[in-house]
């Protein structure tokens, strides 16, 4: 019988990613909706990745009464002073979404390429402890969207060991170099799921 994991998101592209990355070994995967879809969104008020992802993991573990991972993660731009960081997923506004994010980015950008960073900070909870752990990946922001896989910033986030922006790779391919994947190595080195 598979181990559920419960992961405190709504972002279809980071269960997917999840999804991809914990089934092959066993585990099965839920994210909020799968449990309880009226349960409302925690305010992600805090200004680092990490403050965000303890809050979220405390949160819904405590309202649904299950060990949680939360995922707070985003794109740094050097040439935007590490904008949108925290703010990735409401950039261009609360409810804009990817699409608005990304085009921001690019205006802001001006027509120039930057190196940036995809961060992911995954935080479990379970009541009794708690883990946070971080990943990193380095890549440039390019001045045209290229691909249709992924998701968020994909489209404009060149991968030099690829060749090829993350929205050309597939997802193994994503899922061997990736923010998220680095950090949930490191979760899982460090916990017994
Ligand atoms: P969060 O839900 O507050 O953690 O925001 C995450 C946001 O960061 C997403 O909505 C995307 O805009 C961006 N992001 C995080 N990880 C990725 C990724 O793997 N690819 C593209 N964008 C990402």
């Amino acid at each position: 019988m598979s181990k559920v994991v419960v992961v405190a998101t709504r972002n279809k592209g980071k269960l997917k990613e999840f999804r991809a990355m914990l089934e092959p070994n066993g585990y099965e995967v839920k994210g909020i909706d799968d449990i309880d879809a009226t349960l409302p969104d925690v305010v992600e008020d805090a200004d680092t990745f990490e403050g965000n992802a303890l809050k979220k993991a405390r949160e819904f573990s405590k309202a649904l009464g299950v060990a949680v991972v939360s995922d707070d993660s985003g794109l740094c731009v050097d040439a935007l002073g590490g904008a949108p960081g925290v703010y990735s997923a409401r950039y261009a506004g609360e409810n804009a979404g990817d699409e608005a994010n990304l085009a921001k980015v690019l205006a802001e950008l001006k027509g120039d390429t930057s190196p940036g960073q995809y961060v992911c900070v995954l935080a479990y909870v379970d009541g009794e402890q708690e883990v946070v752990v971080r990943g990193e990946c380095e890549g440039e922001l390019i001045t045209e969207r290229r691909g249709t896989g992924g998701f968020g910033y994909d489209p404009i986030f060149y991968v030099e060991q690829y060749g090829h922006t993350m929205a050309e790779l597939t997802m193994e391919e994503k899922n061997a170099i990736s923010h998220r994947a680095l950090a949930l190595k490191r979760l899982i080195s460090q916990l017994t799921l």
